[in-house]
């Protein structure tokens, strides 16, 4: 098995993961119902993808449950 030649040191460490960040999702408005929505995929609201019914939207959940 390969083995590191030599510890990384916490500087090295910490300077490497400054990198390692979260991203926000890339959002796009919903052209057919206005909502934001993840781009490139089905719109959540309404169902709609690149202008057509792809699936039909689920019923609002009733508030009182
Ligand atoms: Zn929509």
């Amino acid at each position: 098995m390969a083995v590191p030649q030599r510890r990384i040191s916490k500087t090295q460490k910490r300077k490497r993961r400054t990198h390692f960040k979260l991203h926000a999702p890339a959002m796009a408005v919903c052209p057919n119902c206005g909502e934001l929505t993840l781009s490139h995929q089905v719109c959540k609201s309404c169902g709609f993808y690149k202008g057509k019914l792809v699936v039909e939207p689920k019923p609002e959940k009733e508030a009182a449950e």
